[in-house]
């Protein structure tokens, strides 16, 4: 029996960030994704918003999924403690085994890794390669400008209206476990 029902990526900084608010933000979706039975999927690293949720899962004692290029063992300190750890030649590979692996995607705050890996999932939905749910959580309105920033593309005429609904802003961890739930399949009941 899998110990999880589905599995959750989560896009976050290998930094803290400077609020307070944005490492509490990711414990609590660590203890909320395994309270939840979800699995964790995210880069292995040990540092920054990155360890600050694995840990808050493992505490609660959910299951993780990491997967690291080779190059970034040392950089981001590879957690060799998750339920699964995955070493992989090249970033391009690092991707696309979190993607293969997971039913959704969360996005906290971070730079510009996690900004890479959020245009990446988007721009993979634009052109009809998935249709996972994306789920950016704007703690203390840190992604206020990346959200004034796909109306600016629409409003440009750079992309159809539809790009606004292949991200859904929440404000908080309860909001998302709400919308998680909501978009992921029940667990069986039999
Ligand atoms: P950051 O948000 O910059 O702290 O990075 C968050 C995560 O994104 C880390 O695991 C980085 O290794 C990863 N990352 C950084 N740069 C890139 C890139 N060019 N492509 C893909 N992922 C990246």
């Amino acid at each position: 029996m899998p110990k999880y029902t589905c599995s959750v990526c989560v896009f976050c900084g290998s930094r803290p960030g400077t609020a307070p608010g944005y490492v509490a933000a990711a414990q609590e979706t660590g203890r909320m994704l395994a309270a939840n039975g979800w699995r964790l999927v995210y880069g292995a690293g040990d540092v920054g918003l990155m360890g600050e949720v694995a840990r808050a899962t493992q505490g609660a004692g959910g299951e993780t999924f990491g997967v690291i290029p080779v190059h970034l063992l040392g950089m981001e300190v590879g957690k060799r403690d998750l339920s699964t750890f995955v070493v992989t030649e090249t970033m391009h590979e690092r991707k696309k085994v979190m993607y293969m692996n997971s039913d959704a995607f969360v996005v906290l705050p971070g730079g510009a890794g996690t900004l890479d890996e959020l245009f990446e999932i988007v721009t993979w939905r634009q052109i009809g390669l998935h249709d996972k749910p994306v789920f950016v959580v704007n703690t203390e309105g840190y992604w206020d400008p990346l959200i004034a920033m796909f109306d600016a593309v629409v409003a440009g005429g750079f992309a159809a209206p539809s790009l606004r609904d292949f991200i859904t802003p929440v404000a908080d961890i309860p909001a998302l476990r709400a919308a998680l739930a909501a978009a992921l399949p029940a667990p069986a009941t039999t």
